[in-house]
């Protein structure tokens, strides 16, 4: 083949003919309009390493306009001379009345559109939109850090967040509860919640549970979910959270705010970490934090701090459910807000810890 570029009727008819292999070069987001039956997708960085495995086959390349794709045939032809452009890309295939095939019907269209900049992503792309979407959150607590994670985990698109919280909205929250307004001064905080996250994303379900967190219906509710975020604000609920975490084997994103200090783990309980994680009693053992913790508004909080930590419980989840990255298990990360000095420790697991380590036997 000497011509560096072909038209997309040439290229159809050179792929009937099982005369050429079509690379699809375009990003998972452009893919999702429709693609080349029998095209590969092959990301641009990767392109090399393929040709170097098929060097004996004519290959042809298609991005969406065909000016990427001429671009990168330029580029492989000093080493192939068996690579050909699809002239005016995926576009001018469409112009021309060619057949298309849906990749994945596992995104409609509008949500592909929602989440373009997280599907542009490598990390994340459509493996990990989906997992997302089939993903079911709990999160405990529509305070100061429960806010900003719903708000954030919601927006990304996980598919089934419920949130709890049996408290009411009162005027002194909003300078850091960011999800609750004026107008629903007196409403319970998880339908408020609720309200306001549907105005977000309606493609996702968000289920409120306006009522107190006892030991029951907190393990009920760990039960039905993938991972729970806990945004709550006294030791009592932290440990009975910690606790149907540990005998549900599911993880758990802690977060805690005082003043000008904040603090942010992830207790993996999961398969992922058999038996090695540690848990929030490790770090808090029970018989030292007896008492209930005094609470922000007594004790004060900067309104954005809660803001900061709660966002990176977000990216903790968001992590988790798509399964990238490295997660905070093992490590407690602390915020020093007063000079901005993020300060990460180790955090082992507690051999004589009275949650975790009886358990694990
Ligand atoms: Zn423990």
């Amino acid at each position: 083949m000497s011509l560096s570029t072909i038209t997309p009727q040439q290229a159809l008819n050179a792929i009937q003919r099982n005369r050429l292999t079509l690379l699809d070069i375009r990003q998972p987001h452009e893919q999702l309009q429709g693609m080349v039956e029998g095209s590969i997708a092959v990301l641009p960085e990767a392109l090399k390493d393929w040709c170097n495995q098929n060097e004996e086959i004519e290959l042809g390349l298609i991005c969406q306009r065909g000016v990427r794709s001429e671009r990168l045939c330029q580029t492989l032809s000093s080493t192939f001379d068996r690579v050909v452009s699809v002239q005016g890309g995926i576009e001018a295939w469409l112009d021309a009345d060619l057949p298309l095939v849906r990749p994945d019907s596992r995104l409609d269209a509008a949500e592909v559109q929602r989440y373009r900049a997280q599907l542009a992503l490598p990390a994340i792309g459509i493996e990990g939109q989906v997992r997302l979407k089939r993903s079911r959150v709990l999160v405990i607590g529509a305070g100061g850090l429960g806010c900003p994670a719903a708000m954030y985990l919601a927006a990304a698109g996980v598919g089934h967040l419920s949130i709890v919280d049996h408290d009411r909205v009162e005027l002194s929250n909003l300078q850091r509860q960011v999800l609750h307004s004026i107008e629903r001064l007196g409403v319970n905080k998880a339908l408020s919640a609720q309200q306001r996250l549907s105005g977000l994303n309606d493609q996702i379900r968000i289920e409120a549970h306006p009522m107190r967190a006892d030991s029951a219906s907190i393990r009920t509710l760990v039960d039905r979910h993938d991972l729970i975020v806990d945004g709550s604000d006294n030791y009592a609920t932290r440990y009975l959270v910690n606790q149907a975490c540990l005998k549900a084997a599911k993880p758990l994103v802690y977060g805690a705010v005082e003043q000008f200090a904040g603090q942010l783990s992830l207790f993996d309980f999961s398969v992922r970490q058999p038996h090695s994680s540690p848990c929030y009693e490790c770090l808090f053992p029970a018989h030292e934090h007896a008492g209930e913790a005094p609470s922000c508004s007594e004790r004060g909080v900067l309104g954005a701090l809660p803001g900061l930590i709660g966002c990176m419980q977000a990216i903790e989840t968001i992590k988790w459910l798509s399964n990238v990255g490295e997660s905070l298990c093992g490590r407690l990360l602390t915020v020093n807000a007063m000079t901005m000095q993020f300060r990460e420790t180790r955090l082992d697991r507690d051999p004589a810890c009275s949650a975790c380590a009886q358990n694990s036997s």
